[in-house]
């Protein structure tokens, strides 16, 4: 067997995905999103999908598919002052097609900057507004003279498909963890390539090892795509044991997972547990209605306990949706080590014992087994403390705790708890997950 890469290697390889992914015009759906999953697929199977436009997904419809060749603005001499061909930032997402004059008031209802940082260019879309639009340096719009200037947008707005990429990789049981991260984000490093870096690189190492649980990775565009796939499986949605979205992992800040609605399902769970341990001042914060892909599993009719892993706070980095989130606000090593968080929860799900009652639904019947003799002796405070973990632990075996959360839950002693777990297994009334 060849020995594990290095963090160092590995940290290498995460930042050059990033950076040959970086260049690609990805949108909510159109050629630079079939593109960056086939260059995924270079390192994981994944099965692509195409859902076409118009398809209502609950309360969305699909919008027409985009694509875009060129754009730029030019001034009175031919000079193009703004140009796609060197940052797909310059252009607003899903812009219309425009060939045309202006004035500078009129093609400045159409300019896009970042009033507090000069020199960045923000990142804008509209999806489902149709618009056309330019982002530029705010001193670059500052710079603009009073004038005639020619504006050219050669994109097609029209029925085609959205495009999202979905990996299974099942395990001996089918009950299922997804991994999700976002596709539409153009050159945007942080948010959100260090997503996809993270997740392909996690689907590659889940799918060289034994698993106990099933995982579905999910490269979908935000809102929409979660929807997408929600929409189109319905049908397995009570096998899904919860997930994690993968957004923003590349910056200076410390991991921050952010809770499910519910709190405690087993990602949760898992995510706190890792990384208190590994104490480096990471946090886990309570559920709010921002953010990533979580807001789709997490909302009414489909409640999945789904949380979020990102470096700091959502919102709280000015770089991000800027052309200031570029390969320097990243590093590889920070990418590495958010894996590594990541595979610490996967080895907490797939490595600690787990068990379920074997005689559901309800509470087994303790005393027509004489289940209280065999847990030992005759009264006293040992007793009790093994009839207590007992409870808890039959309380809590449906397979979504595992025996050290039941302890850490309980207050009780993992040994105490690990040896009840023997019993009850012997008394037959705990199965092994
Ligand atoms: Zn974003």
């Amino acid at each position: 067997m060849t020995p594990p890469p290095s963090g160092a290697a590995v940290a290498r390889d995460l930042f050059a995905l990033v950076e040959r992914l970086y260049p690609l015009c990805r949108s909510l759906s159109g050629a630079g999103v079939r593109r960056t999953l086939e260059l995924l697929r270079e390192l994981i199977p994944l099965e692509l999908h195409e859902v076409p436009s118009g398809t209502r997904l609950f309360d969305w419809t699909v919008p027409d598919e985009w694509n875009i060749r060129e754009a730029w603005i030019a001034d009175a001499d031919g000079r193009r002052i703004v140009d796609f061909g060197e940052s797909n930032l310059h252009v607003m997402g899903y812009s219309t097609p425009v060939d045309g004059e202006y004035d500078l008031a009129a093609l400045r209802k159409h300019l896009h900057v970042a009033e507090q940082h000069p020199g960045w260019i923000p990142y804008r879309t509209s999806y489902f507004q149709p618009d056309w639009g330019f982002c530029l340096s705010r001193r670059a719009s500052d710079a603009l003279e009073p004038g005639r200037y020619a504006v050219r947008i050669d994109s097609s707005l029209a029925p085609g498909a959205m495009t999202y990429g979905e990996l299974l990789l099942p395990g001996r049981r089918s009950e299922e963890f997804l991994v999700t991260t976002h596709i539409c984000h153009p050159s945007l490093c942080d948010d959100n390539l260090s997503g996809i870096a993270v997740a392909s690189f996690l689907a590659r190492a889940l799918g060289e090892r034994p698993r106990r649980f099933s995982y579905r990775f999910l490269f979908v565009p935000a809102l929409i795509g979660p929807l997408a796939w929600l929409a189109r499986n319905q049908a397995r949605l009570s096998g899904v044991w919860g997930g994690v979205s993968l957004t923003c992992l590349g910056n200076r800040g410390v991991l921050t997972y952010k809770r499910s609605l519910q709190g405690d399902g087993v990602v949760d769970r898992g995510f706190q547990r890792v990384l208190e341990r590994r104490g480096q001042g990471e946090v886990s914060v309570p559920f709010g209605p921002g953010g990533a892909d979580e807001r789709q599993f997490n909302a009414p009719g489909f409640r999945i306990p789904f949380g979020a892993l990102t470096r700091g706070r959502h919102g709280d980095l000015a770089e991000h949706h800027t052309s200031a989130d570029d390969m320097t606000f990243i590093s590889g090593a920070q990418l590495a080590d958010a894996l590594d968080a990541c595979l610490g929860v996967i080895s907490v799900l797939e490595e600690e014992p787990r068990f379920i009652v074997r005689a559901p639904p309800g509470e087994p019947q303790l005393s027509r087994r004489g289940i209280y003799r065999a847990v030992g002796g005759g009264g006293g405070p040992e007793q009790g403390e093994a009839v207590a973990a007992m409870l808890w632990i039959l309380a809590l075996s449906d397979g979504r705790w595992s025996l050290p959360e039941i302890a850490d839950r309980s207050g009780l002693p993992l040994r105490g708890v690990q040896e009840m777990s023997e019993v009850l297994v012997r008394q037959e009334l705990l199965e092994r997950l």
